[in-house]
């Protein structure tokens, strides 16, 4: 189950999937997925709709084995001027979200005693960034998440990390300026922005066999920006 993978990183992530043969479930609240892969409606600050959609997948695929919790949303701004909204819906959505995506995926890996679960945080949650005070938390929050996960349900082949990617093309980073996107290309020792195929390569891994030994970890995808951290 791969959310948000209508667009930008996530339908990297659930094409990557498809093309392994996997049996793939994409949720969205606008619908679009990937071809071949089950499209579903969910909005994940719903907890109705988060267990409807796990049963809509479970149905169609059986349980779920591998949970990429992608979908994500900034609201940036300055603190002064960042609004209880503001901090709320982005804490909902990419931090509370993803808790309850985990808590229902849990369910059915504990019963299978195998189990992935991935979580799309950001370089910025480790280095901090001016104007996203509630995104860079939200980010941040999902390593915590993660790693309670591993210890808690690493004894029954569950794995939980953490990808962190740097900037990424997509409909989330277009709405910046030519002089904000140079900005942070000088900053990055790769020199360029990343596509979400290669973000989507480090997800595939964390949900594959090879990675069975990998829990716990924050894996950077972000051409270096983030380094030390
Ligand atoms: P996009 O804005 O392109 O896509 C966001 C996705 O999230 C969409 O599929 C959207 O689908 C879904 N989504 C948003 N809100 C909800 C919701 N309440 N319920 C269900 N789905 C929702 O973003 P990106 O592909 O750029 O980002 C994907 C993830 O990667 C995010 O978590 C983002 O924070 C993270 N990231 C992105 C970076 C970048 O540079 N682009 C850098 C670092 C991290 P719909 O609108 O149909 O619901």
């Amino acid at each position: 189950m791969v959310t948000g993978g209508n667009r930008g990183i996530g339908r990297a992530v659930a094409e990557a999937f498809l093309a392994q043969g996997d049996n793939v479930a994409v949720t969205t609240r606008t619908g679009g997925a990937p071809e071949g892969a089950l499209d579903i409606r969910c909005d994940v600050t719903d907890p109705a709709q988060v267990d409807a959609a796990f049963a809509e997948a479970e149905a169609a695929h059986g349980p779920v084995e591998v949970l990429v919790a992608n979908a994500g949303i900034t609201r940036d701004t300055l603190v002064l001027r960042m609004s209880d909204e503001d901090w709320d819906d982005v804490i909902a959505t990419n931090l509370t979200g993803s808790f309850r995506l985990a808590r229902r995926a849990s369910k059915s890996m504990l019963r299978l005693r195998r189990g992935r679960i991935v979580f799309v945080s950001s370089v910025v949650g480790l280095l901090g960034s001016a104007g996203q005070v509630n995104y860079a938390a939200s980010k941040s929050g999902l390593v915590g998440m993660a790693r309670s996960l591993a210890r808690e349900l690493g004894s029954r082949g569950i794995t939980a990390n953490v990808v962190a990617p740097g900037f990424v093309d997509t409909d989330m980073t277009a709405v910046l300026s030519d002089d904000q996107k140079a900005g942070i290309k000088q900053q990055v020792p790769l020199g360029r922005t990343a596509r979400p195929e290669e973000i989507a390569a480090a997800i595939t891994f964390l949900a594959s066999e090879q990675a069975g030994y990998v829990t716990g970890a924050v894996i950077p995808v972000d051409g270096g920006l983030g380094m030390g951290h």
